[in-house]
């Protein structure tokens, strides 16, 4: 999944500039959100800032989903045996595995990728993006990042039953359909599965007379099949969808998922160069998702040795499943509930209950990305939807880190995501195919075990930086003052910090009156506004307002603050500071306002934003 709550800013400077010269009104846009519409007119500039949608994914005003597969239409391939009890020494081995692979010895995740016929409707430039470049460019980070523990090769699927009804057949100890086999199986809601990528299937009628149906072909030699779509279906055009994705069958012995698909929702593909790197992090998201990072799954995880770290009912060979939350049941093995009192929220504390995931060596990663050794686990989300909330990364404390719920710039999958892979028990990590996540590196425990409330404050009571929180609303201050250069110096940003329309969640409101005290600055303001509508434009961080890139809508085309994109630039016009976007640029700040001289050097114009993205043409003279 994954993926763009670009912080889709604006670039406020041209707009207020635009404003002192043309009295243009020019339009604010936080990228991570955007369901209200509320206006606000601040000084002579009219803005709109949005809430945010807290379920799915949103990229640039738009969203990803990870639907969990129901439980009925979750199939195990080679599930002839997928009752047989288990145990330590029972050694399973498909009798269709390719006798000259190694079983034990874990090979690079092989991945075949089927474009459904939907696919092919795209137009040509489209077609040409996708196949011949992202999915491609894609699927090869996963092949090259992991290598499959138990190899089930080659694959052949499950085929469903009609009515989903199946029935257990105690002379062979095998499962079979209850009725008859299903004409179709299909890999979610919408992709028909190929005959040539499934197994036979046996039915029993009266649970006695039993037949088998299709003829069982080769296989395809692969680990995973990957179902890829561009259907315009419900889940598009409901909530303004990029793409969504899951699993959809799981191999018997280990689990691990071996199909799964990715719709890419025809609206919401882009030729534009800017628009790349969102789309290639948004499917290398999805397609972990399918394959194996989602809340549904985590009953299915496997230590070390293969075996379960959640107790499987010996009926049904499966982790207990939850009809209220529609998921099979991790232990305390895996997910843990985390009591923290004393949380501080507005003008008070509560104790708050999170969920974690323990296992080992996401535990160790956290502990030393954090710099805390008394961290229980790694935060998982806990808002949105089913599709985002658990199966993905706390914003608040993982921000930029690729398995997180909303994508906001700078997507990094980094080891921590790469240590959840290897938890599983069903991959092998290559952890230098892992990035950097700089956000929270070494902050220790008050950082990852406080609200941003807490980490605030206590740094304001020391005259220390509230880093990586910000807390001012750009609206309301002269924001040409306040932009930042991010650390790569790629990107200009700003606080991401809005008023909301509606009173903000108890439990994630983060500003009261201690705020206004501390604040010189904003007492011309604040008296107006009442804390608990006050926080960070991106809900799933907790609404804790954070430095984001910014992008900026203008006639309809949206523009953002990272340097390297040419489409970036500012109309000649109004390009007042003389910025260079380009792929050599990078973020700088000359220090001093710039004066603009017009009508023939009668008039002056102070122009204060002095940060901006430049050409960089004499690197070799940073480097000496
Ligand atoms: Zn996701």
């Amino acid at each position: 999944m994954i993926e763009n709550n670009y912080r889709a800013f604006d670039q406020i400077a041209p707009i207020l500039i635009t404003d002192l010269f043309e009295r243009h009104n020019g339009l604010l846009v936080f990228g991570s959100i955007m369901v209200e519409l509320k206006l606000l007119i601040v000084s002579f500039i009219a803005l709109y800032s949005f809430a945010q949608i807290i379920e799915c994914l949103p990229v640039r005003k738009k969203k990803i989903c990870h639907f969990l597969p129901e439980n009925e239409k979750l199939l195990f391939s080679n599930f002839k045996r997928r009752n047989h009890p288990r145990s330590k020494n029972y050694r399973h081995i498909p009798f269709y595995i390719n006798k000259e692979l190694s079983y034990d010895e874990p090979t690079n995740l092989i991945i075949h990728t089927h474009y459904d016929k939907s696919f092919y409707d795209f137009p040509s430039n489209i077609l040409k993006l996708y196949k011949d470049y992202l999915i491609p460019e894609a699927i090869k980070y996963w092949e090259n990042s992991l290598k499959v523990k138990y190899r089930y090769f080659p694959i052949l699927l499950g085929r469903s039953c009609v009515n989903l009804q199946l029935v257990f057949d105690d002379s062979t100890k095998s499962v079979a359909c209850e009725t008859d086999c299903s004409e179709t199986t299909k890999c979610g809601d919408y992709i028909t599965i190929p005959e040539e990528h499934l197994d036979t299937c046996k039915y029993c009628v009266n649970n006695k007379s039993c037949t088998n149906r299709g003829k069982q072909k080769g296989g395809i030699k692969a680990d995973f099949i990957l179902y890829i779509s561009a259907i315009d279906s419900r889940h598009c055009n409901a909530s303004n969808t990029v793409a969504f994705a899951s699993y959809c069958q799981l191999e018997s012995k280990y689990n691990r998922p071996v199909g799964g698909y990715v719709n890419i929702c025809p609206h919401s593909v882009s030729t534009k160069k800017s628009d790349i790197d969102p789309a290639l992090a948004t499917l290398k998201h999805e397609i972990l998702h399918a394959l194996g990072f989602s809340a549904g799954l985590f009953g299915f995880f496997l230590d070390a040795n293969g075996n379960p770290l959640t107790e499987r009912n010996p009926s049904t060979g499966k982790p207990p499943f939850n009809t209220k939350t529609n998921m099979y049941e991790a232990s305390s093995r895996v997910v843990q509930n985390v009591k923290r009192s004393n949380w501080k929220i507005g003008n008070k504390r509560i104790t708050r209950n999170i969920k974690m995931l323990i296992t080992p060596k996401v535990l160790a990663e956290v502990r030393k990305h954090f710099n805390c050794s008394t961290l229980e686990g790694a935060e998982l989300e806990d808002q949105g939807d089913i599709g985002t909330r658990l199966t993905h990364w706390e914003k608040r404390v993982f921000e930029n880190e690729a398995m997180t719920g909303t994508y906001t710039q700078n997507s990094v999958f980094s080891k921590i995501t790469f240590a959840f892979l290897e938890d599983t028990g069903w991959y092998i990590a290559n952890y230098s195919m892992a990035e950097e996540l700089r956000w929270g590196s070494n902050l220790g425990c008050d950082f990852v075990k406080k609200s941003c409330k807490s980490w605030m404050d206590s740094r304001r009571e020391k005259n220390l930086s509230i880093q990586p929180f910000c807390d001012y609303i750009p609206a309301n201050e002269n924001v040409n003052t306040k932009y930042e250069c991010n650390e790569q110096r790629d990107a200009v940003l700003l606080c991401n910090m809005v008023e909301y329309s509606h009173e903000i969640p108890t439990i994630y409101r983060n500003f009261d009156s201690y705020y206004h005290q501390n604040h010189s600055h904003a007492k011309n303001w604040l008296p107006r506004y009442s804390f608990s509508h006050l926080g960070g434009s991106v809900a799933l961080a907790d609404y804790c307002p954070f430095m984001q890139q910014v992008s900026w809508s203008m006639n309809n085309e949206i523009r953002d603050s990272r340097c390297i994109y040419e489409e970036n630039s500012p109309d000649k016009s109004k390009n007042y500071i003389l910025e260079n976007y380009g792929s050599k640029s990078k973020c700088f700040s000359h220090s001093r306002s710039w004066l603009i001289y017009t009508n023939e050097c009668t008039s002056r114009i102070t122009v204060s934003k002095t940060i901006g993205c430049y050409q960089v043409i004499f690197y070799f003279l940073f480097k000496i």
